[in-house]
């Protein structure tokens, strides 16, 4: 690469870190939970925050959408919260994966570990391709089909994922609620010890691997995928300006395809791509559909 490519590689510093941080701060922003405990019960927990937050962390203001999902379906009248997909399904056709990117504090925690300065590994695609389908059969099964179909002799179901995977779940709410509540300390059993090796083998992989959660078992990021081919906040590359140095494929943290296919339900709109691509060929667009690759006639986010 040129010294001219290596300075423009420099100036352009993609803002997402700080995003992160200010979006985790503003979703779990009840400070006085972190020093007594317990759940905030205001009026925010009406509200479904766009991205996986614990609905049991101390702080968190408002409720996460997959536990509220898996609530009402493994309710005793098994409903669709219209709420609650209408809400995912209009964050996914306005910004598609870039809540994942920019906006979820258990994809900054992942990140934040990713920044640990030790050889970092390619997972290969013939096991990479395979463990992305994991977390559209998460989403499937625990989700959707064991609540629904597990009733318990109350005629509600456990919110299977909350209860048996979620990692995000145990670092922001069962580790915080134990170490501030000591009554609560004689219930965590074997159960909590499971919850606690998926979430120690999410940590350290995640500073091997970019993202292992959000690549392979996040049921939100299953959905939001579905809608980065559709969502008005899109990648955008100029095949006239790409000199194939496939310097955006070595820095995404998702292993996307870039040059093939941008905007793949992978993506996490972070934009770590378009910070090292030495021509600029790599935007971040608002369109409504697939623009011609010359002319984005767009609104440039660049
Ligand atoms: S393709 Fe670019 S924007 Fe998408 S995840 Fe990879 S680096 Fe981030
Ligand atoms: S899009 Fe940019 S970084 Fe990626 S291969 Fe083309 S020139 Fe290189």
């Amino acid at each position: 690469m040129s010294g001219v490519h290596r300075d423009r590689v420099k100036k352009r510093k993609s803002p997402c870190l700080w995003i992160q941080i200010a979006a985790a701060a503003l979703f779990n922003g009840y400070a006085a939970g972190f020093a007594k405990g317990g759940v905030f019960q205001g009026a925010g927990k009406y509200v479904c925050v766009p991205v996986l937050n614990c609905y049991s962390c101390p702080g968190a203001l408002g409720s996460c959408p997959i536990g509220a999902l898996q609530t009402v379906i493994g309710g005793s009248r098994h409903q669709i919260s219209f709420y609650v997909l209408g809400s995912i399904m209009l964050f996914g056709i306005l910004l598609g994966r870039l809540i994942c990117g920019f906006l979820c504090p258990f994809g900054l925690v992942q990140d934040l570990l990713h920044r640990i300065p030790v050889r970092k590994w390619r997972v290969p695609a013939r096991l990479d391709m395979p463990l992305r389908w994991l977390k559209y059969l998460v989403l499937a099964v625990l989700v959707i089909l064991l609540p629904m179909l597990a009733a318990n002799e109350l005629g509600t179901a456990p919110p299977f994922f909350c209860k048996y995977l979620c990692p995000a779940g145990t670092l922001e709410g069962g580790i915080p609620q134990l170490l501030l509540n000591e009554r609560l300390r004689p219930l965590a059993g074997l159960l909590f010890d499971w919850k606690l090796l998926v979430l120690a083998v999410i940590l350290i992989s995640s500073i091997k691997i970019g993202r292992p959660f959000c690549r392979y078992l996040c049921p939100l990021g299953a959905l939001y995928g579905l809608f980065n081919r559709f969502s008005l906040v899109r990648m955008h590359l100029d095949h006239g300006k790409c000199v194939s140095c496939h310097a955006c494929e070595r820095t995404c943290p998702m292993q996307v395809e870039t040059t093939k296919n941008i905007n793949s339900p992978e993506c996490i709109r972070c934009g770590r791509c378009k910070a090292v691509c030495p021509t600029g060929a790599i935007t971040t667009v608002v369109a409504m559909r697939d623009t011609p690759e010359e002319a984005p006639a767009t609104a440039d986010m660049k």
